[in-house]
């Protein structure tokens, strides 16, 4: 008998919490240990809940290197292809392989401090730089090392192509298919007056081109958020943003769609 390891985190909600005690059953049957701590020894990780607990997951194991699979209790559901009555199905679909590892890029921001220690945060759906409560930032661009812009307004979001369904998507960006690999730069509420000229629209990088952040010397606080985890600085250098190497790599079972999941979702 298989003494496998499997890692189930849950969002704590009444139905997730019944579909974590259903499907710890299922899978001791089957011979898998059930744990709900990661460990190198995991060989899939299962998280029950919403795109939310999805993340929390992803960050609570620092990003691993096995495939992990979500089961959707009732939430928008981006990154889940499982429902709580089909746990059957879909250990016997693991069990027999009849799935695919969809991988997933990740965004990188490297912040270099006021004394040039450099902090590095990663995101699968995005990373978000914005000011001090509501306040404007200004922020100097670059692209690939050359000047662009200086940004005035709210905010930026840099989005990989699965996050950009999320934030990035609120604020007028676009949906990218998850096979491409880029970044999305979408200005949040960007000023363009005669004062402050800044683009208006979401700005598309190939993977390998960076984007540069100088915030303007008068911005003593900036924030930033990966996947909505906040971090304070003060006094900020500069970010660097790039896609970064490490990846996530999805169970999805066969028939998932990302058109079918666009439609089902949004419209
Ligand atoms: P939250 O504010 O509780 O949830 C934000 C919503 O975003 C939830 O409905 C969540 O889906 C959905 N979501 C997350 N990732 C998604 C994706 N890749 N595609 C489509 N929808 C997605 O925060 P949270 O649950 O901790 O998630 C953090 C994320 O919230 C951030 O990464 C950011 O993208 C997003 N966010 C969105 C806004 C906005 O839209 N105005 C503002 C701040 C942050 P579930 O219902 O399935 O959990």
């Amino acid at each position: 008998m298989s003494t496998k390891q499997i890692t189930v985190f849950h969002n704590g909600d009444e139905l997730s919490a019944r579909t974590f005690r259903a499907l710890s059953v299922k899978l001791n049957n089957r011979g898998y240990r059930v744990s709900q701590t990661y460990t190198e020894d995991t060989e899939l990780i299962v998280c029950i809940g919403g795109d939310g607990a999805f993340l929390k997951a992803i960050h609570a194991c620092d990003f691993p290197g096995c495939p992990i699979a979500g089961i959707n209790t009732g939430h928008l559901g981006f990154f889940q292809d499982v429902l709580p009555d089909g746990l059957e199905q879909f250990l016997d679909q693991y069990e027999s392989g009849e799935y695919n590892l969809q991988k997933l890029s990740t965004v990188a921001a490297l912040v270099t401090d006021e004394d040039g220690r450099e902090h590095r945060h990663i995101g699968l759906n995005e990373i978000t730089i914005k000011g001090r409560h509501s306040y404007s930032v200004h922020l100097f661009i670059s692209i690939g090392g050359k000047p662009i812009e200086k940004f005035s307004g709210d905010g930026l979001i840099v989005a990989t192509s699965a996050g950009s369904t999320a934030y990035n998507y609120s604020v007028g960006g676009s949906i990218a298919d998850p096979r491409l690999d880029l970044l999305q730069v979408t200005p949040i509420a960007p000023m363009n007056t005669t004062a402050y000229r800044s683009f208006t629209s979401s700005i598309l990088l190939p993977a390998d081109l960076s984007l540069g952040v100088v915030p303007e010397h008068e911005e003593n606080q900036i924030f930033i958020m990966n996947d909505g985890i906040e971090t304070a600085y003060t006094n900020v250098r500069s970010i660097e943003v790039r896609v970064s190497d490490t990846s996530v790599h999805l169970l999805r079972l066969k028939g998932y769609d990302f058109w079918n999941k666009v439609k089902d979702k949004f419209l």
